[in-house]
């Protein structure tokens, strides 16, 4: 296999899946609706690690150390959030623990430069962004009002007077900041609607390949075999390849259920089911049609082929053993086999199909009928 080298994003998305698994513990215990929420926490914290530590760094070159400081604490409880999440299970105080500090951050610069139009308060439009993307609409609501009481006391304390001197670049590296997050959090919200349509897809599979499945064997259901049918009609007509219709039926399987209940009953129709389709091939198909009836569809054999499967199906349920469970010594079925003939609907194959079943029942049981059409002389 040839090893390709893998881009940062790879690595990046590594260790995004790794701390996911982390937080929401190997068992995935706690609910699983908050994992999309937890990515997006995960996410945050990606940003604030890179954001924070750039602006902490930027203010120890121009000489504000006290800045640089505040923002490295808060930073670090900004990043402790997850470990919140991991012991408390609790998005909402999360969230608290990620956006306390940086609001307490953003008042004590708005207090250092002493007005609201210092490019720091700017920041302040990131926390009812963020309220709702790790929360609701109303922590969202909640985050605003706090956010423009805050300016609105700054504001008011100030009296509008011009902010105090401002290190150099400050506009430009929050303008540079506050560009970059603005993009984080869209490629976030873009991320998690992908996965959330993802998510929804794979739902929609799975929802499909059950409604498509016989609750009991696991083999497809009546509807399924039905539309099985139609489809493989279509494809015989366009293609020319041939195909033919078992249906095996339970012998005297009443007998079974009245002797020793329907729980063993049960368990001798999955038995049978898996071994009917333990012994077709690949591309061959299995469906349960009725209570104790099973249809195979065999592609493209013809006629002696398919007799032969037939002839193995039904050995290989004579040979199954019940000595699992209190049931019969042996279990055998009767199966009726018809070949689709050109242009004809599958409806008569499977009429045909039913007719040859009927005939080895009429004939003693536990045998293979093949129904043969009748030539016209
Ligand atoms: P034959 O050899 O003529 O096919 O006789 P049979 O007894 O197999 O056929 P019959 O149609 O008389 O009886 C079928 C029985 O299958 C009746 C029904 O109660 C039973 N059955 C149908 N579905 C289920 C099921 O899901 N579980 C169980 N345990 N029994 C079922
Ligand atoms: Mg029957
Ligand atoms: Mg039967």
């Amino acid at each position: 296999m040839p090893k390709f080298a893998r881009s940062p994003a790879d690595y990046l998305q590594a260790l995004r899946s790794r701390l996911l698994a982390y937080l929401l513990g190997k068992t995935g215990a706690g609910d699983p609706s908050a994992e999309p929420d937890i990515q997006k926490l995960i996410s945050l914290v990606g940003i604030a690690v890179i954001i924070g530590p750039s602006f902490a760094l930027y203010y120890a070159v121009v000489g504000i150390p006290e800045l640089s400081i505040a923002l490295i604490v808060s930073s670090i409880v900004m990043l402790s959030a997850l470990f919140v999440y991991k012991v408390r299970r609790n998005l909402a105080l999360s969230r608290d623990y990620f956006l306390f500090p940086f609001f307490c951050y953003l008042i004590y610069c708005g207090y250092y430069f002493g007005n609201v139009v210092s490019p720091t308060t700017f920041w302040m439009a990131t926390f009812p962004v963020v309220g709702v993307l790790l929360g609701s609409k109303r922590a969202g609501i909640m985050w605003l009002a706090l956010v423009l009481v805050f300016i609105a006391v700054l504001s008011g304390l100030t009296d509008g007077a011009s902010p105090s001197p401002l290190p150099p670049h400050l506009y430009a590296m929050s303008l540079a900041g506050m560009i970059i997050s603005i993009f984080l959090f869209v490629l976030m919200i873009d991320g998690a609607r992908r996965r959330a349509l993802a998510n929804l897809e794979d739902a929609n599979a799975a929802v499909t390949e059950l409604a498509r499945r016989d609750s009991l064997t696991g083999l497809y259901n009546r509807r399924y075999v039905w539309e099985t049918l139609a489809r493989e009609e279509t494809y015989a007509q366009q293609v020319g390849e041939s195909f033919s219709i078992l249906l095996v039926d339970i012998d005297r399987f009443k007998v079974i259920n009245d002797t020793f209940g329907h729980v063993t009953g049960d368990i001798v129709l999955k038995d049978v089911a898996s071994v009917i389709q333990s012994t077709i091939g690949e591309r061959d198909f299995c469906g349960r049609y009725g209570g104790e009836e099973f249809l195979v569809l065999l592609k493209g054999r013809q006629s002696a082929a398919a007799a032969s499967c037939a002839e193995h199906i039904r050995c290989a349920i004579e040979d199954l053993g019940f000595g699992h469970v209190d049931g019969p010594q042996q279990v055998t079925a009767s199966i009726g086999l018809a070949c689709y003939e050109g242009g004809e609907a599958f409806t008569e194959t499977f009429k045909r199909a039913d007719q040859a079943l009927y005939l080895a029942k009429g004939s003693g049981r536990n045998r293979v009928s093949i129904h043969q059409i009748a030539l016209a002389s």
